[in-house]
């Protein structure tokens, strides 16, 4: 299936909110990374190239399957097509500095290649709200979470994207990263996996 649209939603982890400083949100946070910043997971990750250092966070995303415009828990639900993982790479000094002067900061989420995503499993018999998912760098932990986790969890946060957006077959929703982010370096090898459901490794370069 070819990817449109990404919603995204920042600040869904308690602890990630805390460990950037920011205050915990009462309403979801939510912006937008257009088509381009989609790639594969495998896909090697160009971070000596930029002129601002990338970091990664981790998280789970929801493939789309049918629309979805203004719904509800029952239809969010129906509507997914798939479970996977993906990166919100984020150029994080540049959003930090664009946040602070009041500006928009699309170029530091939203540029090529911003969010590498795995392949997706069928989501039928799992729950939701109890999914285990990790990042590993060179082979050592450095996110671990729950869904249970989120402040907002999957299908509220559909159906509070589908008030705003109309969601497409297609489109991806990430579900916001928990705490554990941090700067990727060229050579660092990366693992993600989702329980004992889903691996899948990328590298930086
Ligand atoms: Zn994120």
């Amino acid at each position: 299936m070819r990817h449109n649209k990404v919603i995204c939603v920042g600040r869904n982890y308690v602890e990630h909110a805390k460990e950037l400083n920011n205050p915990v949100p009462t309403e979801p946070i939510l912006f937008l990374k257009p088509s381009t910043a989609v790639s594969a997971f495998e896909e090697p990750i160009a971070v000596s190239q930029s002129p601002h250092a990338i970091h990664y966070e981790l998280e789970v995303a929801i493939l789309i399957g049918q629309e979805l415009k203004q719904a509800n828990t029952q239809q969010a639900s129906a509507a997914i097509d798939g479970i996977g993982l993906a990166l919100d790479l984020t150029k994080r000094e540049l959003q930090q500095e664009l946040a602070k002067q009041g500006k928009p900061w699309e170029i530091a989420k939203a540029f090529d290649t911003s969010c590498p995503v795995s392949t997706f499993i069928d989501n039928n018999k799992l729950d939701l709200g109890q999914l285990d998912f990790e990042l590993l760098i060179d082979g050592e932990v450095k996110q671990q979470a729950n869904t249970s986790m989120m402040i907002t969890p999957i299908l509220e946060l559909l159906c509070y994207a589908s008030q705003h957006f109309t969601l497409l077959p297609g489109d991806l929703v990430l579900t916001g990263t928990p705490k554990g982010v941090g700067q990727l370096l060229p050579g660092m090898h990366i693992e993600a996996k989702l329980g004992d459901l889903l691996a899948v490794k990328g590298k930086a370069i």
